[in-house]
């Protein structure tokens, strides 16, 4: 069929898991393909330094460590396609992978796509994103030592996030729209005995303050009605993530509740030769670094079932 292209492996996102498996198995000869989706380079593009990303002691933009791994990875032979998988049927092997009308075929498939960080989507979001708006405190939070941040959210991001920032910055607040929080007990006692941290109970934010970078928030107290601005240097989101799973709804188990794929040993998915690596498994690290290692583990586990399973010549 003219618009059907068959590959020994398929790897479906380019982050920091996807571009490390397409490295591993592109070295293992089995010429890859990467579909880099809708994000190429998925969140580490959108952030500014890493500086925590072993082996780069003077930081590296995160542009730069993903577009060195993309190049690595085609170095020994990945092939890269800008597109986005639209459709999936992995209900027989090889597995279908549909790019809109382009069928791309291939017995093993490694899902790498990620995903997102919630946030409030109020007006200027976008303009002010990464200007002190930020989503991952061990990534961003050392830009403002000794200043004034804040956090949104109630779960165990908020308190580990408030904590890890109350290392650096000057004062913490705690920005929760409601009056207890859902994170653990201890998180929360850690929280609270921490005297850097000020926690502002029922409030929500309804608009940024600032030109070219956050200066401020504006707040609704939604027990008392009362609205407020307070300064602010930055605000760091942690009201939970969105895993990139939409389109393998009804193909593999996904968790019913959050939507992350449900993996067997990191990185096994209920269908055979379909694996999974990176922020799309896991809710919990969601580090440059811990997404790489589950992409190396996802490729081996895929290239052992390859091996296993299928005659890779005759592909
Ligand atoms: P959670 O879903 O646990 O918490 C999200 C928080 O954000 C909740 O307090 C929620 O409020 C709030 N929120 C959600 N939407 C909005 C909104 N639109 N506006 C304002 N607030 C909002 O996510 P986490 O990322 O905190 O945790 C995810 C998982 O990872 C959990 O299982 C957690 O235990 C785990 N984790 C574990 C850690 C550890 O053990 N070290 C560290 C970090 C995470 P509300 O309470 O009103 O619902």
């Amino acid at each position: 069929m003219q618009n059907q292209h068959t590959y020994k492996l398929i790897i479906i996102g380019s982050g920091p898991a996807g571009y490390t498996a397409a490295i591993y198995a592109a070295r293992g000869g089995l010429k890859p393909l990467v579909l880099a989706g809708p994000q190429p380079g998925g969140q580490l593009t959108t952030t500014t330094t890493v500086e925590n990303f072993p082996g780069f002691p003077e930081g590296i933009q995160g542009y730069e460590l993903i577009s060195n791994m993309q190049k690595q990875a085609e170095r020994f032979g990945a092939t890269i396609q800008f597109e986005t998988a639209t459709k999936v049927d992995f209900s027989a092997t090889p597995k279908k992978i549909w790019v809109n009308e382009k069928l791309y075929t291939a017995p093993a498939v490694i899902i790498t796509t990620g995903s997102r960080s919630r946030t409030l989507g109020l007006d200027r979001e976008q303009e002010l994103w990464n200007k002190g708006i930020h989503t991952c405190a061990t990534c961003d939070g050392f830009f403002y030592k000794d200043k004034t941040v804040a956090v949104i959210g109630g779960g165990d991001s908020a308190m580990e996030e408030s904590s890890f920032l109350s290392k650096v910055a000057k004062k913490v607040y705690i920005i929760h729209r409601k009056d207890s929080f859902k994170a653990s007990k201890i998180m929360q006692q850690r929280t609270r005995e921490n005297k850097k941290i000020e926690i502002l109970w029922n409030t929500e934010i309804t608009k940024y303050l600032g030109e070219k970078h956050l200066t401020g928030l504006e707040l609704f107290n939604n027990q008392t009605n009362v609205k407020k601005t307070m300064e602010i240097d930055a605000l760091f989101f942690a009201i939970g993530h969105i895993p990139n799973t939409d389109i393998f709804k009804g193909q593999i188990d996904l968790h019913e509740q959050t939507g992350y794929i449900a993996a067997q040993d990191n990185v096994y998915t209920n269908i055979e030769g379909v694996f999974a690596g990176g922020d799309c498994v896991d809710h919990i690290y969601r580090q440059a670094v811990s997404a790489a290692g589950l992409g190396c583990m996802a490729q081996i586990a895929a290239e052992r079932w390859l091996q296993k399973n299928i005659s890779l010549t005759t592909i």
